[in-house]
């Protein structure tokens, strides 16, 4: 047995300040990220395995309105919701994907039918529908997704003309670049509301390690747009050989740096630490084509990591026996 079980999950990156946050918020957050710990945690204690804990703990996240995953997702720019999430398992590196998704309560529920019970990894819109609803998973109606402080936020964005990472609103890849009728596309869209993509990573008892990412993606997307979340390798990666790694930032770069899977290619290839490859991706690539965000990565060892290069990132971790750890600025 491996006494060196843990977990670890992120509610999402960005312009996070403690000058911004209320009192009330602030202890919201850390009491949501202590339940979704705990939870995790008994899954690990009770024997059960790395895929388990980061499925629950995800589906969790999901429910809490607080993130920008399932309920309290983001909206798209024809003010819609639509979903993306994936799932790997480190010990048979098994990974089910889905994204566009519009009425799946928990889309990391349909990843994980897709890596259990389909030969494919990812599916999208109409047809990852199709599959999910085929497993008998839960639909609701896309008002479901709905919350106040989102429809707000994505009132700002339009207003702003482009897509915004929930949490800061900082510009995208595919926003048009400062310009002199738009001088200031770096500005925070609701200093007050940050809120983020969710992901988990965790090392069980076996030694086995699994991670899960599930989002909503980015404030006044385009219809159709897919970011990391759901791209193997990119915003989810696991493989017991080296790590478990789950992303949250400015999707775009983190498809181009296939971020997840650096961290692992850097650990088997150059030999380094699972901690020197976390920061070389976050610290170093990723910041080349301003890339903005972190991760959160296990190894088998029972090392763990939580890099970002924004002002906060909600993050925690807790292994079996010892009271979960949780953060959100630098
Ligand atoms: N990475 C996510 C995306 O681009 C956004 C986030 O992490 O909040 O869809």
């Amino acid at each position: 047995m491996n006494p060196n079980a843990v977990i670890a999950i992120h509610g999402g990156a960005g312009t996070i300040l403690r000058a911004s946050m209320s009192a009330s918020a602030e202890a919201d957050y850390h009491a949501a990220l202590h339940a979704v710990l705990s939870a995790g945690q008994r899954v690990l204690a009770d024997g059960g395995s790395a895929l388990d804990a980061v499925s629950e703990a995800v589906r969790l996240l999901e429910d809490c309105p607080l993130f920008n995953a399932g309920r309290g997702a983001v909206y798209t720019a024809a003010g819609t919701h639509e979903l993306d999430a994936a799932i790997m398992d480190g010990s048979t590196l098994d990974a089910g994907a889905i994204c566009c998704v519009t009425r799946v309560r928990n889309p990391i529920l349909a990843a994980r039918r897709v890596l259990e019970r389909s030969e494919h990894v990812l599916f999208t819109g109409a047809g990852a529908e199709a599959f999910a609803a085929a497993q008998g998973l839960e639909f609701v109606e896309p008002e479901y997704f709905h919350t106040e402080a989102r429809h707000r936020q994505w009132q700002l964005a339009r207003g702003q003309k482009r897509a915004m990472l929930d949490h800061d609103g900082a510009t995208l890849a595919s926003a048009p670049s400062s310009s002199d009728d738009d001088p200031t596309p770096h500005e925070p869209i609701d200093p007050n509301r940050k809120f983020g993509t969710v992901g988990a990573v965790a090392l069980d008892q076996h030694g086995h390690i699994a991670a899960a990412t599930s989002t909503g993606g980015v404030t006044n997307k385009q219809v159709g747009r897919v970011g990391d979340t759901p791209l193997i390798g990119a915003g989810c990666y696991a493989d017991d050989a080296t790590c478990a790694v789950s992303t949250t930032g400015s999707g775009e770069m983190f498809m181009r740096m296939v971020a997840a899977y650096d961290v692992a290619a850097q650990m088997a290839y150059r030999n380094v630490s699972l901690e020197e490859a976390a920061q070389d991706v976050v610290m170093n690539r990723l910041p080349k084509i301003d890339g903005r965000g972190g991760l959160i990565a296990v190894d088998a060892r029972g090392n763990v990591t939580l890099p970002f290069n924004t002002e906060g990132m909600y993050r925690g971790f807790a292994r079996i026996g010892e009271s979960p750890v949780t953060a959100i600025y630098r």
